[in-house]
């Protein structure tokens, strides 16, 4: 099964993404986090991306597709994926295309996960994630500070630099303006699929199934 998640940051695609990962034995490819491991390697790659990062801009196009080419070529991909914040850019969707077709890939579903605005901004201010194991954890709801402990493998609770309130200001412009076209790319194509994305995890599971077996 391949499966592409959409939405604006902090609607949950990474929380689904790794539930679904689980559920349907399909690695989870998170460009964001693959982006964030290099900046950690200091890798060329990582020192690239870091700039636009920290600023709430994307990386440029030529990079992102280049590295999901490669991505989809590795052994790890062959049983199928689940794209967590790519594509981002009307170029990067259409250059998925000839990717695809080359290597055989049949997406059938694209699934827009739907969250009000307001709503993101509290749940990207208040997202803590884990340095050992990427959980994801709202402060608020879970009662977790940065500097605390993952409960699940006791890794350092974090913020993201992106997530700092002036930079979830700019990421949310740099959505509407670049990535939510992507929207009406894979709605004329007639795959994508909306879910609601307000409610408990669970539920939003729950919804997310039903539009994969629909
Ligand atoms: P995310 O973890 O998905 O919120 O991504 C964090 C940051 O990584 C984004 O704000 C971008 O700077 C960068 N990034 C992740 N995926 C992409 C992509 N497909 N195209 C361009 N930049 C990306």
């Amino acid at each position: 099964m391949n499966i592409i998640l959409f939405g604006a940051p902090g609607v949950g695609k990474g929380t689904q993404a790794k539930i679904l990962s689980h559920i349907y034995h399909i690695p989870h490819i998170s460009t964001g986090d693959i982006l964030r491991e290099a900046i950690k390697e200091q890798t060329p790659l990582g020192i690239k991306a870091k700039q636009f990062m920290d600023r709430g801009n994307l990386v440029p196009d030529d990079v992102m597709i280049g590295m999901i080419k490669d991505i989809l070529q590795t052994d790890r991909c062959k049983n199928g994926f689940i794209f967590d914040g790519f594509p981002r850019t009307v170029e990067q969707a259409q250059s998925l295309h000839p990717i695809f077709k080359e290597l055989h890939i049949h997406v059938k579903k694209v699934i827009n996960i739907e969250v009000d605005e307001k709503e993101i901004v509290d749940r990207l201010g208040q997202r803590l994630v884990c340095k050992g194991c990427g959980k994801i954890y709202n402060s608020e709801m879970d009662h977790f500070n940065i500097g605390d402990k993952c409960f699940k493998c006791g890794g350092e609770l974090y913020q993201r630099n992106d997530d700092r309130a002036e930079t979830v200001k700019k990421r949310l412009q740099v959505y509407r303006k670049e990535t939510e076209p992507v929207k009406k790319y894979y709605e004329d194509l007639g795959l994508l699929h909306n879910v609601n994305g307000v409610g408990e995890i669970e539920e939003i599971t729950q919804r997310l199934f039903t539009a994969l077996k629909d």
